[in-house]
């Protein structure tokens, strides 16, 4: 939306309009500008009504009302058709056990880049959801006494409910024990079955029921334990399905040297190693797994989870009843533009996944992004060491912004990262309390004091060269560029860096002081001062809404915004000018609150030497 018109649309649908202000130095500014005000609205009315003719809101935003949703070619860049659509999905979550900080990590990258993407005005699918077949499963369920479908239900819920609390947007969540699901299965099993990519062999090996996988002599430690498991693999021999992968040798070997197919670049290598060693065809049924999806033509055998599970990304899709044909997929936005995974199960994407796509005659995914492992106090987790990090105890403690904002600032999305409760706790304290929160604050107070917490002019008449003005600017550049490439740390830093410069701006012209004893044009400019600021803090919130959505609406509702408004947000509104003259704000409130309570993981005391240090 341009500037311009963005500003007068607030003014139009500002409370404080007609109230006069109560800052008498001001006065005839605040009189001239309110007939220039009526002058326009009519013409923005009409402009409106051109745009809404023109577009339609998408779907999430007609739920909230939003009159119109605009699209970025606003901003002055035309998006292509194939560029209206962004389709990302997270992995299918194993239902083996309750879910683990990693499922959390992906899926809130996943979201935030979905968020992002919904603020460009793409029309975003964001496909999650769960992995329910197996001997892992059936397992599981076996040793707390239930059926298996009864195990997975209460896990599913588990996820969902945990997905609330993380304030995860998804568009559509895909169990594989759903019927639709089910059908897509046998419908691509069968046009790969014609393709002649089939076929059926003895097969014996090295099994680790944890990675549901053969593993070769490379693949395992001594005594044939599974290096992820930490567990000896048991010998079997079965007579399964096999899929031709090595037919598609050369296909995939070329998909995998291309750039940008598999990031970051340190896995792509990995992979295109592991490619250029040769391919070997893997059995996609298993004789001994009663908990999955029979095979069609031979029911004595089950579909393996990995050909079930990767299958869920097109289900997740389609409706109930609508086959899984090319046209059909390619309507709902297929290929998705980027699979999200942990490392460890970048080969089934990267790899297995393009060669079942290959053989049925579906295109392939744009790109797979693999993020590296959490240790916590730079050790590795797991059930033995006791140091499970839960990330329900994270969030009731801490709540879902200061969850998302450390995870995804302070973890370089793609490589290992770390979580220290100690850490934690200082970087949420100095950025979210104190350079966000505590700058919109006083900068409030003072407003509050000062001007009757009316903005006595607009954000828009802060001259170009203004150093907050020009900062916010170039990092909302910056910002954009680094969602764009999945380089969430680096957009977060974009918004602290306005905040903490709002910070040292406010100790530069120190507005406390004109409004005690300057002249009637210092006290303007320090008034003029606390809406740059404002406006600064603004835009902060809107570059952090993807990371930080509760926050970032506490923010606008702070600066007199409604809901309505925070909701229906584009990223063309991060340009300098959204704040009108006028523009009424409620009673300070502080919109986060400092952590003081004591931590609620065990914070070892190698964790407390090495804070220390
Ligand atoms: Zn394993």
């Amino acid at each position: 939306m341009p500037l311009k018109v963005l500003t007068m649309l607030q003014h139009r649908l500002s409370p404080s309009m007609g109230r006069t202000l109560q800052c008498p130095w001001i006065s005839i500014s605040r009189q001239s500008h309110a007939h220039s005000v009526s002058h326009c609205q009519s013409s923005i009315f009409a402009s409106n009504v051109l745009r809404d003719a023109a577009r339609s809101a998408w779907p999430w935003q007609q739920q909230r009302g939003c009159k119109s949703a605009a699209s970025s070619s606003d901003n002055g860049n035309s998006v292509s058709a194939d560029n209206r659509t962004f389709f990302a999905t997270t992995p299918l979550y194993y239902v083996n056990a309750e879910p683990h900080m990693g499922s959390a990590y992906t899926t809130m990258a996943a979201d935030a880049i979905a968020r992002f993407q919904r603020l460009l005005g793409r029309r975003v699918t964001l496909v999650t959801g769960t992995d329910e077949h197996g001997e892992k499963i059936a397992e599981a369920a076996a040793a707390k006494g239930q059926q298996p479908q009864e195990h997975c239900d209460g896990v599913v819920s588990a996820f969902k409910g945990l997905w609330e609390e993380l304030d995860i947007r998804y568009d559509s969540f895909i169990r594989t024990t759903e019927p639709k699901h089910e059908a897509v299965v046998k419908s691509i099993l069968s046009r790969v079955w014609e393709t002649g990519d089939i076929y059926k062999a003895k097969y014996e090996g090295w099994y680790c029921v944890g990675c549901e996988a053969y593993k070769d002599d490379s693949e395992m430690e001594g005594d044939h334990a599974c290096p992820t498991h930490k567990k000896r693999c048991v010998e079997r021999e079965e007579e399964n399905y096999f899929f031709a992968l090595s037919k598609y040798q050369n296909q995939i070997q070329a998909l995998i040297e291309e750039e940008g197919f598999v990031q970051p670049e340190a896995r792509r290598n990995e992979m295109l190693g592991w490619v250029r060693a040769g391919l070997r065809d893997f059995s996609i049924s298993r004789a001994a797994v009663a908990w999955g999806i029979p095979i069609p033509l031979d029911p004595s055998q089950t579909v393996y989870v990995w050909f079930d599970a990767l299958l869920g990304y097109m289900s997740a899709l389609l409706p109930e009843g609508v086959e899984a044909q090319p046209k059909e997929l390619q309507a709902r936005g297929w290929p998705a533009n980027v699979h999200f995974v942990g490392k460890d199960i970048l080969r089934f994407h990267a790899v297995y996944w393009p060669g079942m796509l290959m053989s049925a005659g579906l295109p392939i995914p744009k790109k797979i992004f693999a993020h590296g492992f959490l240790t916590k106090d730079g050790m590795k987790m797991g059930k033995s060491l006791g140091n499970v990090l839960d990330p329900r105890s994270l969030l009731k403690a801490y709540g879902a912004d200061a969850v998302r904002f450390y995870f995804l600032k302070e973890i370089v999305f793609g490589q290992d990262g770390d979580f220290s409760e100690l850490r934690f706790r200082d970087i949420v304290n100095a950025y979210l309390a104190n350079s966000i929160g505590n700058l919109l604050n006083r900068t409030q107070g003072l407003l509050k004091k000062n001007c009757s917490s009316m903005l006595p002019v607009a954000a828009s008449s802060i001259p170009a060269d203004n150093p907050l003005r020009v900062l916010a600017a170039e990092q909302a550049d910056r910002a954009e560029a680094a969602y764009q490439d999945f380089r969430l740390h680096d957009a977060l830093e974009a918004g602290l860096a306005i905040s903490n410069r709002g910070n040292l701006y406010m100790e530069e012209v120190a507005p406390w002081t004109a409004f005690k004893k300057g002249s009637d044009a210092e006290k303007h400019a320090a008034a003029a001062a606390l809406v740059a600021v404002l406006e600064a803090v603004r835009i902060v919130a809107l570059i952090m809404s993807p990371v930080t959505p509760g926050l970032s609406s506490r923010i606008y509702a702070g600066l007199g915004m409604s809901p309505e408004q925070f909701d229906c947000l584009r990223w063309s509104d991060v340009q300098w000018g959204g704040l009108p003259e006028g523009q009424s704000m409620p009673k300070p409130q502080p919109v986060f609150a400092r952590i003081e309570a004591d931590p609620v993981t065990d914070v070892s005391v190698s964790a407390v030497s090495m804070a220390a240090q």
